[in-house]
């Protein structure tokens, strides 16, 4: 049996509850490792937050238990992003217009603006996107 300060403390975790359908969320996928929800603060018409079912506090935490985690929850926003139209069938490189395309965010740590303690990819789209972000 795992000692006790191993377990990974999930009680009080905002997304596992979640995932457990405890708290209630605007889910548009899921599967048997990943959930993809909208975000309750969008910041583009198209804000999707994809967590892994097994609680990680962050993506590092996750690669380093799970590394095949990281490729379900890329594949897993690629889909909903597909979903919400921004996957352009246009050559890549072309205009904005032809290809808005997406972007993929995993905050790490609170400097980096991690807010929520368990592994999230953000999905932004439907808009124009500057770089470098803030
Ligand atoms: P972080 O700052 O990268 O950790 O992102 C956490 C995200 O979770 C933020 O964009 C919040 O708006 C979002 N968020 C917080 N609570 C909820 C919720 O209950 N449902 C959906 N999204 C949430």
């Amino acid at each position: 049996m795992a000692d006790a300060a191993e377990v990974p403390k999930v009680s009080d975790c905002l997304f596992c509850k979640i995932v457990a359908g405890e708290i209630p969320a605007d889910v548009v996928r899921r599967d048997e490792r990943t959930v993809a929800f909208r975000d309750v603060n969008p910041q583009a018409p198209t804000h999707v937050l994809v967590v892994p079912v097994e609680h990680q506090p962050n993506v590092a935490a996750s690669a380093a238990a799970d590394p095949a985690v990281v490729a379900d929850l890329i594949g897993a926003a690629n889909e909903v992003a597909a979903a919400e139209g921004l996957v352009s069938s246009a050559a890549p490189g072309t205009t904005a217009d032809a290809d808005p395309g997406y972007r993929l965010v995993v905050n790490t740590g609170a400097g980096a603006g991690q807010s929520v303690f368990h592994t999230h990819v953000h999905l932004v789209g439907g808009r124009p996107l500057a770089w470098p972000p803030g």
